[in-house]
């Protein structure tokens, strides 16, 4: 068999060639070459990576990935909110929820931060379905009670209930936790953005939403609120640093050093970016604020669950705002950073932190770091995950089927 260098990084850590072992808690106690003895797993001739973290994803958007019907609040009227109003159902959440969870490790995501529906019957089931898919993930019911079809507004009051109620079924849960996420500032009223911001501070809760995404939608909140959009969500207390904001792209110089002294995270989402046509992320302003960003599929106006890409179109966004990214730090941002940002315990292999790795196939020239992130990232024609494990379990092994396939049990004769 071919033999390929060890490409451990002894900070951030991708293996070629590697051997993986494990405790009872799920905690690495071998990553690297092989050196003899029994392991648990046996991946030479496959590159190992920590699993990858998607900072922005919208789980009952999973059947509606390239529904080109943009810009952003055309694509919402059209073709989101008919598609999250199903979840009012529970069959239906109960059905896509599988299939968003498997494209997800099949993807080698192994920790999401993630959007449900405003149903609160969904969001149990969309945390009933992380749970059974092994996955780490931050999640919630959306807050919406205004500016959307009627089936999609739920009271405020309901939205805190049922955050309350998960934090309380999930509080000792090993990799689940629940997030306020009022949606945007355009489907909330004051009262709605004012619970969401007291209920995030009062119980120390990852709170995310979406900012300055599109001009149209900038423009509609300055008319609704009469303030600038950073303002809108200063006002509800938003601005501190278990705050996410997805987007984040037009913003004046003052908005940057707000968001900068709040130390927030922008989850930056350029496919979807693209796709809404929502315009370029200034990748040099986060830069030059001192701005925490990690990255996010947003699916589904991200065209893939795949974080891969997701670091290959950051990298063309960056060269058009004039910053040239090296691979390795986008693999940084994938992993070990946006792990660090989000508090995710996994993101290196590392011996004690969780065995939360995945094993990619690897072309035969890929036999030095800089081969090995251009396939890994920008060869959109790569292989999925062969295999993903989160704490040690497997979740995911490439059996070939499509992405939105899901495993059903057989008919007992
Ligand atoms: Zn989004």
């Amino acid at each position: 068999m071919r033999v390929r260098a060890a490409l451990l990084d002894a900070d951030l850590g991708f293996i070629a060639d590697g051997v993986l072992s494990w405790d009872a808690t799920g905690a690495l106690t071998e990553v690297g070459a092989y050196q003899g003895g029994p392991v648990d797993e046996d991946r030479r001739g496959e590159l190992l990576t920590p699993g990858f973290v998607d900072a922005h994803v919208h789980a009952p958007q999973t059947r509606i990935i390239g529904r080109a019907t943009g810009p952003l609040l055309d694509w919402l009227a059209t073709t989101t909110f008919p598609e999250e109003a199903r979840f009012a159902d529970a069959g239906h959440a109960n059905d896509v929820y599988a299939r968003f969870t498997r494209a997800l490790v099949r993807s080698g995501t192994t920790a999401a931060c993630v959007y449900g529906s405003s149903h609160p019957t969904a969001a149990g089931a969309l945390f009933s379905a992380l749970d059974s898919a092994g996955l780490r993930a931050i999640a919630g019911p959306v807050w919406m009670d205004e500016g959307a079809p009627s089936p999609l507004c739920v009271a405020p009051e309901v939205s805190r209930d049922t955050v309350l109620a998960l934090r309380e079924r999930y509080a000792a849960h090993p990799r689940l936790s629940v997030a306020v996420i009022p949606r945007f500032a355009l489907s909330c009223s004051s009262r709605a953005m004012a619970l969401a911001g007291q209920l995030a501070a009062e119980h120390d809760l990852l709170c995310t939403t979406h900012l300055s995404e599109n001009l149209g939608e900038v423009q509609a909140v300055r008319e609704r609120f009469g303030n600038d959009y950073v303002d809108v969500y200063a006002d509800a207390g938003m601005l501190g640093r278990k705050t996410v904001l997805a987007h984040a792209i037009h913003l004046t110089e003052r908005d940057w050093r707000r968001l900068s002294d709040g130390g927030v995270i922008i989850a930056h989402c350029p496919d979807s970016n693209a796709f809404l046509g929502s315009g370029t992320f200034p990748w040099t302003a986060a830069r030059d604020h001192g701005v925490r960003v990690a990255l996010g599929s947003d699916v589904a106006a991200g065209r893939s669950f795949r974080m891969g890409f997701a670091a290959a179109y950051t990298y063309d966004n960056a060269l058009r705002d004039g910053a040239t990214l090296a691979p390795i730090d986008l693999f940084a941002a994938l992993t070990r950073d946006a792990s660090a940002a989000l508090g995710l315990p996994g993101g290196r292999l590392a011996l004690g932190r969780p065995a939360d790795v995945v094993a990619w196939p690897m072309p035969p020239w890929a036999d030095d770091a800089d081969a090995v992130l251009a396939t890994l990232l920008f060869d959109a024609d790569a292989p999925v995950a062969s295999a993903t494990w989160i704490s040690g379990r497997r979740v995911w092994t490439d059996d070939g089927r499509p992405w939105w396939s899901v495993v059903r049990e057989p008919i007992a004769r």
